[in-house]
């Protein structure tokens, strides 16, 4: 199933009076293709959660449309849009068993939607099987783990077999292993079922991952939609390079002088398709290489080993950073004594954005 957001915006009233109103989601259009798992990602607050309820119709849009398909659903109320919605915490009954967690949403289908006992049990069984919790079907909560609990959630929302599954940080309250393991079940149940899927996250390595096309937000406003490598690869602006990464890219200021590149003093590139100026440079830590004749000189603070890789800090008079990391190999020779390192940079890692605007300037063909 299709989803169409047309110009979909949610202003939140303030209570205060005279004070702002709280502009959540402003004017997002976008087109979530048929069978996709879609990552939106964005820092807390940037209206993401808004975005999802709007979708599933816990939350009126005061502006745009939502089509599931060609259908209209925009005023729709939620248990007639087919959507499932699994939240951060899990939300399940404590005094039922896994069973009956699962059952329940089927139970209250109504009119011509009425299920058979034996339908009803034949699907929730299926979704278990599904989420792999098949053997835990009479247990309470409680006797579960949390990526169990999350699990039953799951199959919760998909016993309905909705047209669209909208997933709100589903892994948040998972530790550091399962959540590596639930994200890789996520994205499994999402290939073998093909359900359109849109899964927010605040965690940019969760969204690389499991997602089709991503989403980045801020402050309500879409920054950049496009495929996972290419949103670290080619970020549309500064907010984008600095919010994909780790560790994060580097920022300097520089400026374009006769076609060349400078960072303080330091002349590392010519760029000359680049309009001449100030600009503020964005280096990924991949896009140092050690060079005695490198163009680009930093001193040298320390060097973290990391086991493949080393991490080479350092300080340079125009970074916006206290420090300028650099990630090289672990065979490269460092002599850590030395003041000063010198390294040439990878053009494809190196971006330069308006120092105001932070968009994205262009230097390449
Ligand atoms: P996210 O899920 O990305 O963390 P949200 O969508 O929850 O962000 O919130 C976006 C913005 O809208 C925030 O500034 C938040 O404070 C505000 N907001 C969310 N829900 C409400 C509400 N019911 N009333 C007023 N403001 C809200
Ligand atoms: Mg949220």
């Amino acid at each position: 199933m299709k989803v169409v957001l047309d110009k979909l915006t949610k202003i939140f009233p303030n209570r205060v009076k005279g004070g702002e109103d709280v502009v959540a989601v402003n004017d997002f259009t976008f087109e979530i293709p048929d069978g996709k798992l879609v990552g939106l990602l964005g820092p807390s607050g940037c209206g993401k959660s808004t975005t999802l309820y709007m979708i599933c119709g816990l939350q009126k849009p005061s502006g745009g449309k939502i089509f599931f398909g060609d259908e209209d659903v925009t005023d729709l109320s939620p248990e007639h849009r087919g959507v499932g919605l699994v939240f951060q915490n899990y939300a399940l009954y404590p005094h039922m068993t896994v069973k009956q967690n699962i059952l329940y949403p089927l139970q209250n289908l109504k009119g011509a939607d009425k299920l058979s006992k034996e339908e009803m049990l034949k699907r929730a069984v299926d979704a278990a099987r599904l989420v792999q919790i098949d053997s835990l079907l009479d247990r309470k909560p409680s006797e579960l783990s949390g990526g169990q609990q999350q699990r039953v959630a799951i199959a919760r929302a998909l016993v309905k077999m909705p047209r669209v599954l909208l997933l709100d940080e589903p892994l948040s309250n998972l530790d550091a292993r399962l959540r590596l393991q639930t994200r890789e079940e996520i994205r499994r149940i999402q290939q073998e079922t093909g359900i359109t899927t849109i899964f927010v996250t605040h965690d940019q390595d969760e969204a690389m991952s499991i997602s089709d096309v991503i989403v980045v937000m801020k402050k309500g406003v879409v920054q950049q939609v496009d495929q996972p490598q290419k949103v670290y690869d080619d970020p549309a602006n500064l907010f984008v390079a600095k919010f994909l990464g780790t560790p994060p890219i580097n920022v300097l200021n520089g400026e374009v002088k006769g076609g060349m590149l400078y960072i303080g003093e330091d002349a590392v590139m010519p760029v000359p398709k680049a309009p001449e100026g100030k600009v503020t440079v964005g280096i990924r830590p991949e896009g140092f290489v050690l060079d005695e004749n490198g163009p680009f000189c930093c001193r040298l603070s320390g060097v973290e080993v990391m086991g493949r890789d080393v991490s080479v800090l350092a300080t340079h008079e125009a970074s916006a950073n206290p420090v300028v990391r650099a990630i090289i190999s672990a065979e490269s020779k460092i002599d850590e004594q030395a003041e000063t390192i010198r390294y040439s940079l990878k053009p494809r890692k190196l971006f330069l954005f308006h120092p105001e605007t932070e968009e994205r300037i262009r230097y390449e063909d």
